[in-house]
């Protein structure tokens, strides 16, 4: 059948659509859905749904936007030095009113920092009452999560303290930041409380020698800042101390002469000798001196790498001695992997000599190198700019002996005759190691065995002396 064949009143429904007009059709289906009782209602709900969407995120961007034109927010993160002091001046009491205490009440989730030192025994200036005690310190900080402290009255603080679950590729600890939030008419208070964090890590710190060790690939402090040790404690044979005194001291009033002619303004000193002679116990002393901390790393510890130290000494605390003990760990021949195949990480010569020679300039950089085997450097480390003064700090002399004794026993040996017995007794056994009688070795002894036989005869002259044959060092058969 073709098409003229299809009879005009069997037309296809495509056809009759076409046909058909659409507006009347739509227009009384509308109409029909609207009259609906039930769609009306849905339509009326939607739009009742769409607006509370609608008014929920106004509401939210209406505080977001009074919260950024209102608050003001400050985030410190760990790694900042001022981490440490505003949580320490959140938690600090600082005045009799009673005010700060009542702060730190506010502060639901505190954290403790607890550090421990044991009451030495022995006679003298503790009571028996509490030796061999411990005495602890507890240090309570803002716990992690939020807290509303009050800095006066009608200022408020909001704290966070989070822990990322991050961790610092430095030290492998989890990062942390404190955030503070104020009100914006209140962000003046911020300036108050850095410059009071700050004056508060001061004051602990006062008359104290802050110790920095390397931790991983950050410098962190070693245990409480320790009570300044004073030069005149370290007795170094005559004149040695005042040497090196007055020639750090003339550095760090030369800042001028080393910018004139370009010069790293940095200075160093190797001091070497044995064990227990007082280098390190001087180095302390001297940091305290100055007012200066101290850096210390020991090159012979396990993980010590050259690029680890280059690392450590591009990034020193400010005002900072640095002390590398045990030089001689970093040998001449020593690859940093040896042949076996063992001990692969150690710091190798040449990597301290680079280390040292990038040595952060700008800054006065003090660094003190200790050895007890000068005969194992490379001596390519003995070169201004890296060593720029040797001293030798060897055996008890006489005259360290005799000082010794004035500090320990001077204020009851009156008539120095105790002094006297105790050098006849150290020449006696060949001590000072100048004796010319034949029948007695020539041996040495160190001050730090002479500190040790005075601290077990505390106030007890001739208990010293009659010990004295104790000081000769033991020889070990093999
Ligand atoms: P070193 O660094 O030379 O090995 P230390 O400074 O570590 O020696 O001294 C070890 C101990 O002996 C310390 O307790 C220190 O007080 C004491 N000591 C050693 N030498 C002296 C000294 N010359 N003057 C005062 N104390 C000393």
């Amino acid at each position: 059948m073709s098409a003229a064949d299809v009879p005009a009143t069997a037309p296809t429904a495509a056809a009759a659509a076409a046909a058909a007009p659409a507006a009347p059709v739509s227009v009384s289906g509308l109409d029909a859905l609207f009259t609906n009782p039930v769609f009306a209602g849905g339509i009326g709900l939607a739009g009742l749904g769409a607006a509370a969407a609608f008014g929920r995120r106004a509401v939210i961007s209406g505080v977001a936007m009074l919260r950024r034109q209102m608050l003001v927010n400050i985030e410190i993160s760990k790694r900042d030095p001022s981490y440490t002091w505003v949580l320490a001046w959140l938690a600090q009491p600082r005045d009799n009113t009673g005010f700060l205490a009542r702060r730190l009440t506010r502060l639901r989730n505190l954290s403790v920092t607890t550090t421990t030192k044991s009451v030495s025994p022995g006679r003298g200036s503790v009571p028996d009452d509490v030796q061999g005690r411990t005495h602890a310190d507890f240090r309570v900080q803002p716990g992690f999560g939020r807290h509303i402290v009050r800095h006066r009255p009608g200022v408020y603080i909001a704290v966070k303290r989070e822990k990322a679950s991050t961790t610092s590729t430095a030290t492998g600890e989890p990062h942390e930041t404190l955030t503070l939030t104020l009100m914006w008419p209140h962000r003046h208070v911020l300036g108050d409380v850095f410059t009071e964090a700050h004056a508060l890590a001061q004051s602990f710190q006062q008359g104290k020698t802050v110790v920095y060790t390397a931790r991983r690939m950050e410098w962190a402090v070693l245990g409480k800042p320790r009570l300044k040790r004073p030069l005149g404690s370290v007795i170094l044979d005559e004149g040695v101390k005042e040497r090196i005194v007055a020639d750090v001291r003339d550095f760090l009033a030369a800042q001028q002469w080393y910018t004139d002619r370009g010069v790293p303004y940095r200075r160093g000193y190797l001091l070497y000798g044995p064990p227990g002679t007082g280098k390190t116990s001087f180095i302390q002393a001297l940091a305290g001196e100055l007012d200066y901390s101290v850096a210390m790393i020991n090159l012979s510890e396990v993980g010590m790498t050259d690029d680890l130290l280059s690392q450590l000494l591009t990034q020193l605390p400010e005002k900072s001695i640095l002390l590398l003990e045990d030089v001689d760990a970093a040998l001449t021949n020593r690859k940093q992997r040896d042949p076996d195949g063992y001990s692969g990480r150690t710091v190798t010569a040449s990597g301290l000599l680079n280390a040292l020679d990038g040595l952060a300039a700008g800054e006065d950089r003090i660094a003190f190198l200790t050895t007890n085997h000068i005969d194992r450097l490379d001596p390519a480390l003995i070169r201004p700019g890296r060593v720029d003064m040797m001293v030798r700090i060897g055996e008890a002399t006489r005259y360290q002996a005799a000082q010794m004794w004035d500090r320990y026993y001077g204020d009851i040996d009156a008539d120095a005759s105790g002094r006297q017995r105790f050098l006849a007794r150290l020449a006696e056994l060949g001590l000072f190691g100048d004796s010319q009688d034949p029948a007695v070795p020539k041996r040495h002894t160190s001050t730090a065995a002479i500190q040790g036989l005075f601290q077990f005869n505390k106030d007890d002259m001739k208990g010293a002396i009659s010990m004295t044959e104790g000081l000769i060092p033991r020889t070990f058969e093999p």
